[in-house]
């Protein structure tokens, strides 16, 4: 068996000295032709690799380069050096990928975010975007985790979808008819779908929420966890044209009971990460607050990157209606002042990320549950409170981040469903399939969907949201 080594994290986490270790992973950096540093992904820690004077010869220490891939197997003994408590005393060491430290992209210096988004496929390979995606991977673990526990059913909903109804504008269209002119034409001359490959035209999904919906009018329970796509040009920090969402849709909860679990949830999987992803958060806090530096004095956040997760663990988020939020921002001094490029001047507006960060930011200092909209700034299925003005919707917004969670108690009434339906002109036919679930056995419901992209961002501290996805895809990109 080749593949008989220790993860450097439980070589680094053992105390233990004096016994023979093999480890592989990539050099980090080699300093005096004696010390490697060396990472293999399984924490944000290198290993230090003694390579001692005279030991190996000269052919292969030059082969010893930053992003080279080697085998070290040695005595671990006490580390003399600061940082770090053991190190591996290497008695040979094997190279099994040179790297040409000429054309290697990534130096053993810091490097600028940007630069870094264009090398994506090597970026796993610095701190950063290790301890990134470290977290990255518990958190969505931790979803799974959370839910399981709860009893939830885990509902994979399509990615390929006929439905329509939701953010008509913004979808991709999936299509296998030729874009050279050719493709088979209606009478009228629009293009003929029952030629394409479904018979019909189709797009990504943006939301897997009403199929969602038909499930837990089975299993009571249920969430998705996958890709949704979105092909708006919104070139900003906070949207990608492809990201994971988290859906949950449970069957007898009303909003106050969405908004419990949602907060529940949310409080759950940080807390996930900061019990296992102590070191990486530090890392990220550090480098946060070097950034922070940098910035003017009163641009800078008060809290450092782990106090501020900690402080949301073990504070309730604020509740208030939207009624209540736009009194809060007509009244503000920010308003007064002009400050803000939209300003409030009437009852049911939308909010614009500049009103959502001064509620959290600047007003509460916390995340906040807005809940109750305007119906008509909200989508269809959302239910119709008594005032007959406002839906029982909710959007949870988050500091340093705006919208993380929208959410809502569904409609569950079949008349009043269609009469929102007719008013949005949402076409009712073709939603035959979803309207079923409101003539059979219909029940209050409700359900939100969290961009797991948001909550990566909010965790790491990081600031684009590119930066937190592997691949990330936005307009006039799709490199890898
Ligand atoms: P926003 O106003 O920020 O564009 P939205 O109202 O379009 O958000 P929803 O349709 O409610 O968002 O989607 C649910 C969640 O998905 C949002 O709360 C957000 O966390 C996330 N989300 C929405 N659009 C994007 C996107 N383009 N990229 C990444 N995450 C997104
Ligand atoms: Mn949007």
């Amino acid at each position: 068996m080749f593949n008989k080594r220790i993860k450097i994290k439980a070589l680094l986490e053992n105390d233990a000295t004096e016994y023979e270790a093999t480890v592989m992973g990539w050099v980090r950096s080699f300093r005096n032709n004696q010390f490697i540093a060396l990472n293999d992904g399984s924490a944000n820690n290198n290993l230090q690799v003694v390579a001692t004077l005279g030991h190996f010869d000269d052919a292969l220490l030059k082969r010893i380069t930053t992003g080279a891939c080697i085998k070290a197997t040695g005595n671990v003994i006490a580390s003399l050096g600061k940082g770090q408590k053991v190190e591996l005393q290497a008695a040979s060491i094997e190279i099994l990928g040179d790297s040409d430290a000429e054309k290697f992209p990534l130096q053993p210096k810091k490097h600028s975010l940007e630069f870094l988004r264009e090398i994506a496929h090597l970026r796993f390979r610095t701190n950063t975007f290790g301890a990134i995606f470290r977290v990255r991977n518990s958190l969505a673990f931790a979803v799974h985790k959370f839910f399981n526990e709860r009893g939830f059913v885990y509902m994979h909903t399509p990615i390929i979808t006929g439905s329509d109804a939701e953010g008509a504008g913004e979808m991709f269209q999936v299509t296998t008819l030729p874009l050279d002119g050719t493709a088979p034409k209606n009478e009228d001359g629009s293009i003929n779908f029952k030629e394409d490959f479904f018979g019909r035209s189709t797009n990504l999904t943006v939301s897997g929420q009403l199929e969602g919906e038909l499930a837990a009018m089975a299993f009571s329970d249920i969430y998705t966890f996958g890709p949704t796509f979105r092909a708006e040009n919104s070139n900003t920090t906070r949207h990608l044209a492809e990201f994971w969402m988290i859906e949950p849709e449970v069957a007898f909860n009303d909003l106050e009971d969405n908004m419990n679990l949602a907060e529940d949830f949310i409080k759950f999987i940080i807390a996930y990460a900061m019990e296992h992803n102590k070191e990486d958060l530090e890392f990220l806090a550090q480098r946060l607050s070097e950034e922070e530096k940098q910035k003017p004095q009163q641009e800078r956040t008060e809290m450092g990157l782990v106090e501020k997760l900690e402080f949301v663990v073990n504070n309730n988020f604020e509740r208030l209606t939207y009624t209540e939020a736009i009194e809060i921002l007509r009244e503000s001094s920010h308003n007064k002042k002009k400050k803000f490029t939209y300003l409030i001047d009437k009852w049911g507006v939308d909010l614009q990320s500049e009103h959502e960060r001064y509620l959290v930011e600047k007003h509460f200092k916390k995340p906040v549950i807005l809940t109750d909209y305007p119906k008509d700034i909200k989508s269809f299925y959302m239910r119709l409170n008594e005032d007959g003005k406002t839906v029982a919707a909710m959007d949870i917004l988050a500091p340093g981040i705006g919208e993380i969670v929208g959410g809502s108690q569904r409609e569950e009434r079949y008349d009043k469903l269609v009469e929102r339906m007719k008013e949005m002109h949402i076409p009712a036919e073709e939603m035959d399939w979803f309207l079923d679930t409101r003539r059979f056995g219909s029940c209050p419901h409700a359900g939100f969907g969290l961009g797991f992209e948001r909550l990566v961002l909010f965790v790491t501290g990081m600031t684009n949201i590119r930066d937190v996805i592997p691949f990330p895809r936005f307009p006039k990109s799709a490199a890898f």
